[in-house]
C-alpha cells in the first residue's frame, strides 16, 4: 500500500519498520540473557472444576523474572529466533521440578504446560519430556500439554506422531485457545485430545445473560467427542455461573485466580 501513498508515506514506514526490528533485536537480547542467567520465572494459575470450585489442574505461565514483558510479545520472537528450544525445556524441566515438590508435600496435582510448535516439531522433544520425569521420578499423568491448531499447519502426520507418543507416555493434551484462529472442528475427530480451551475472545463474545448458545452448542459437541472443556479467561461471577448452568467441566480465569509464583 505504502508505494501509492508518496516518498514520505515510504519513508514513514521504513523507521517504523527499524523501531521493530530494533525492539525486536532488544528482546532476543533479553532473552539470551534469561537463559544464561536463571532470568526465566514460572507463575501458576489455578483451574477449578465448575460445579465444586475445587481447584483441579494449574497452568505454567512463563515470565521473566526483571521485566514485565507479556509472553504474548515474547513468545512469539523466541520462535522466530528458535530460543523456544531452549526456553521450552527450562520449562518443561522447571514445572516437572514443582510436580515433584508438590507430590514430596502430599499434594499430586497436575500442571498444564504450553508447547509451541516449533518444540513438538523438535526431535529431542518426547525425549526432554521423558528425561525430566525419570530424572524427577513423577507420575506421567500430572503433566498436561497445551498446544494450538498451529501445530498442524505444516507437517500433521510428524505432529501426530509426537502427541500419540506423549499419550502413550500418559501425558494429557489439551487444545488451547480454541475459537482464535479456524477451529477447524475435523482437527478434533483425529488429534489424540483429552481437552480443549475455550479462548478468552470466544467467551467474551458468546457469553452473556441473553445468549450463551454458541458456547452451550460447543460444550454439546465436545462432550460427544468425550473431550473436556475448560473456559480460559473467566473474570465475572456471572460468566462463571452461565458456564456452570450449561454443563462446563473447568474454568479457569482472574475470577478464579491469578497467576502466581507459587501456590
Ligand atoms: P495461554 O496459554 O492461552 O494462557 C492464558 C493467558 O491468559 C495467560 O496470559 C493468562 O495470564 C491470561 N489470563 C488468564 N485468565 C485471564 C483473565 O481472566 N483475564 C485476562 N485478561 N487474561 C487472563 P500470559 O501468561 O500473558 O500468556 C500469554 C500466552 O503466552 C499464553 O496464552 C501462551 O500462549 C503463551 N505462553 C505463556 N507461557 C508459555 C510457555 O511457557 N511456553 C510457550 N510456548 N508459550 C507460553
Ligand atoms: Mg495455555
Ligand atoms: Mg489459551
Ligand atoms: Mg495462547
Amino acid at each position: 500500500r505504502a508505494k501509492f501513498m508518496g516518498k514520505n508515506t515510504f519513508i514513514f514506514f521504513h523507521d517504523e519498520m527499524t523501531v521493530k526490528l530494533r525492539e525486536n533485536i532488544e528482546i532476543e537480547n533479553q532473552l539470551v540473557k534469561a537463559i544464561n542467567q536463571d532470568g526465566f520465572a514460572l507463575y501458576y494459575q489455578p483451574v477449578v472444576d465448575a460445579k465444586t470450585k475445587n481447584i483441579v489442574s494449574y497452568e505454567a505461565l512463563l515470565r521473566l523474572k526483571d521485566s514485565n514483558l507479556s509472553p504474548a510479545k515474547f513468545i512469539p520472537i523466541a520462535e522466530e529466533t528458535n530460543l523456544i528450544i531452549p526456553i521450552g525445556k527450562w520449562v518443561i524441566e522447571e514445572a516437572v521440578k514443582q510436580i515433584k515438590r508438590c507430590a514430596n508435600l502430599g499434594k499430586e496435582i497436575p500442571i498444564a504446560i504450553n508447547v509451541s510448535p516449533k518444540q513438538l516439531k523438535d526431535s529431542m522433544f518426547v525425549f526432554t519430556v521423558q528425561k525430566a520425569i525419570e530424572e524427577y521420578q513423577i507420575d506421567p499423568r500430572l503433566i498436561e500439554i497445551e498446544i494450538t491448531e498451529n501445530i498442524m499447519i505444516e507437517n500433521k502426520a510428524e505432529a501426530l506422531n509426537v502427541l500419540n507418543e506423549l499419550r502413550k507416555l500418559g501425558i494429557t493434551i489439551a487444545l488451547d485457545d480454541f475459537g482464535v484462529g479456524y477451529s477447524s472442528l475435523n482437527y478434533l475427530t483425529y488429534l489424540p485430545i483429552n481437552k480443549v480451551k475455550l479462548d478468552k475472545s470466544l467467551n467474551d463474545k458468546f457469553l452473556n445473560a441473553n445468549d450463551s448458545k454458541v458456547i452451550e452448542g460447543l460444550i454439546m459437541l465436545f462432550k460427544s467427542l468425550k473431550v473436556k472443556v475448560v473456559a480460559e479467561g473467566i473474570e465475572t461471577e456471572e460468566q462463571y455461573n452461565i458456564l456452570k448452568h450449561i454443563g462446563c467441566d473447568y474454568i479457569q480465569g482472574f475470577y478464579v485466580g491469578r497467576p502466581r509464583a507459587d501456590f
